[in-house]
């Protein structure tokens, strides 16, 4: 800790910034209070979400569910994927992406990220494609939107169920199409660090009635009250059946109500967000020792994350040094992810490291800074001059840095 002794002690008082947070007005209050004086659950306000979540994603359909790991638990178990079937996913995201593979009984197979971009890469995809393959669980990581057009070649050749993992992806587009319109079936969350939030909360969209219709089932208990679908039809009123295995992943009012409220802001929360990834991007492009995400140009992005990489070559600090130092600097930065079969859980299934080397390398050098619709263009110069502060302190050639950094 001696080396960070030069950290932290300038200015004072600054509150620590945390790399996320969500943005609750009047109108989201006031919302809220409405739906408690209505129906607490299955209530009129759920068919008011799926209706704007569908505005919002262009998508026919829209389930909203409890949160994002349920809608792609739900998903999985709607593209059938189950005992002995392969899913690829990539390796950079959160557990939850492969493990909704693991709650069908499936395995997830692990694909390597671009390096630039740090989306999955298409390449690595089509190497791991067997007669065993179902389905691939794609995440739009930061928020970029992944390679479509090659995705979805891949998928159609080989009869693959392509699932989007759009948890950070919401308000992006793919050469003009907002992200939810575009796979089989696109998973949303929104956990309160996400771009809109319910508090607890996620959705589905899809296309594809028959999956719709199946989304909805599973999503109460496997339940219909639709005669079609039942064994034992009768025209008893209260008559139910189930007719599958399903769960209680139901969203209440009170948070559809919330996320109502917040959709509406979308539009400026994505603008927010985009004029600090370029602020981020503008002053970071003079960092040497830091690397920008490349955006790939189909992809509209609203970034739900801003991923800084250090460039060890040119530093005599690793990244959990500069991570520390950054820390005292009361910048909170956290990193997103640890590659998922990297978790001694997956360990314990027998995945090895070595998988998906840049991914594993993306690991070593990556943190996740403040980006989020509050945040002020001083906070974000503060973040800016932490990072330069402590990449000149760590740079191995000081000399460029000096003229870089001030
Ligand atoms: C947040 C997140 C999820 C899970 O969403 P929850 O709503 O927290 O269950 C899944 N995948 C990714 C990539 C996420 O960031």
């Amino acid at each position: 800790m001696e080396k960070l002794a030069i950290f932290g002690g300038t200015p004072a008082c600054r509150n620590p910034l945390s790399y996320g947070k969500q943005y609750i007005d009047g109108e989201d209050i006031a919302a809220v209070t409405e739906a408690l004086c209505g129906d607490l659950t299955c209530g009129p306000k759920i068919g008011e979400l799926e209706q704007a979540l569908c505005r919002v994603t262009g998508a026919k359909y829209a389930v909203a569910v409890s949160n994002g790991t349920a809608a792609l638990h739900l998903a999985a178990m709607a593209a059938g994927f189950g005992q002995g079937d392969e899913v690829i996913v990539s390796a950079v995201t959160f557990a939850a992406s492969a493990n909704c593979i693991l709650y069908c009984g499936g395995k997830p197979v692990f694909a390597d990220i671009d390096p630039e971009t740090y989306n999955i890469d298409p390449k690595s995809v089509e190497k791991l494609i067997t007669s065993r393959t179902k389905g691939i669980v794609a995440v739009d990581f930061t928020g970029q939107a992944v390679r479509h057009d090659e995705l979805r070649e891949l998928c159609r050749r080989h009869g693959l169920t392509f699932i989007e993992d759009a948890a950070h992806a919401i308000g992006t587009r793919y050469r003009g199409r907002p992200v939810g319109s575009i796979a089989d079936m696109t998973c949303f969350s929104f956990h309160p660090v996400k771009t809109v939030t319910s508090g607890e909360g996620g959705a589905v969209t899809t296309d594809d009635e028959r999956l719709y219709r199946r989304l909805l089932r599973l999503r109460s208990h496997g339940i219909t009250r639709n005669r079609e679908e039942m064994a034992h039809p009768t025209d008893a009123r209260w008559y139910n059946e189930q007719v599958e295995l399903g769960y209680n992943y139901r969203i209440t009012d009170i948070q559809a109500a919330l996320l109502v409220s917040q959709l509406k802001k979308l539009p400026e929360f994505s603008a927010r967000r985009k004029a600090l990834t370029a602020r981020y991007d503008a002053a970071f492009a003079q960092v040497p020792e830091v690397f920008v995400q490349r955006e790939i140009p189909e992809s509209d992005t609203t970034r739900h994350l801003y991923i800084l990489r250090i460039r060890p070559e040119l530093l005599s600090c690793d990244r959990r040094q500069f991570f520390d130092a950054l820390w005292m600097e009361n910048v909170h930065s956290q990193v997103h992810y640890l590659p998922v079969y990297w978790h001694s859980y997956y360990e314990k299934l027998g995945y090895e490291k070595g998988l998906c080397p840049n991914a594993e390398k993306y690991y070593q050098e990556a943190m996740s800074l403040p980006l989020y619709y509050g945040l002020t263009d001083e906070e974000a110069d503060q973040v800016i001059a932490a990072v330069k502060k402590v990449a000149a302190y760590y740079a191995k050639d000081r000399t460029q840095s000096a003229a870089s950094r001030t």
